[in-house]
């Protein structure tokens, strides 16, 4: 049985989880509106993604005999200066999402709970990817510049990314 408090943490990063979907579906119907349907393709397949992150959480709430609490979820973004930028913005925001599964994992320790601190090491080691994936991308870009050309080669680049 989960404790109260845990409970509620883990309901508040499963809910991050569909907040993070929410902006990465934005981010691809931006990209579908710009042309660069490769990356609308890499951003749904990341908005997939954070559906089923979610989706492991409330499994595991549930096999613990806990309440699946959804929450609504905001509004996100759906204007950016430029393609670097929309991908700045999915990195910062994985970054805050490592932050906040630390954080769990602490939750975790403070409640002695030891099978959610175990369940918790897949996204550990989840979010070390996610960042590296999305850091490497952002850096690409950056080397694209104002280079349309290439940004046209490298949206076909992504536009093969598979479901991980
Ligand atoms: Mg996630």
């Amino acid at each position: 049985m989960l404790s109260e408090k845990m409970l509620d943490a883990l309901n508040g990063q499963m809910n991050a989880e569909f907040d993070s979907a929410h902006l990465y579906l934005s981010m691809s119907y931006f990209f579908s509106g710009q042309n660069l349907s490769g990356m609308a393709h890499w951003m749904k397949t990341q908005y997939e993604e954070e559906v089923e992150h979610a989706g492991k959480i409330a499994d595991y709430i549930n096999a613990r005999g806990g309440r699946i609490a959804l929450s609504a979820i905001d509004a996100p973004g759906g204007e950016w200066d430029s393609p670097l930028a929309v991908f700045e913005d999915a990195y910062n925001q994985e970054c805050k999402v490592t932050a906040m599964i630390h954080k769990l994992v602490d939750s975790a320790r403070e409640e002695d709970d030891k099978a959610t601190e175990n369940f918790l090491a897949w996204f550990i080691d989840e979010q070390v990817e996610e960042e590296a994936t999305t850091l490497e991308v952002v850096e690409k870009m950056r080397m694209i510049g104002d280079a349309t050309g290439a940004l046209f080669m490298y949206d076909q680049v992504l536009g093969k990314r598979s479901g991980d």
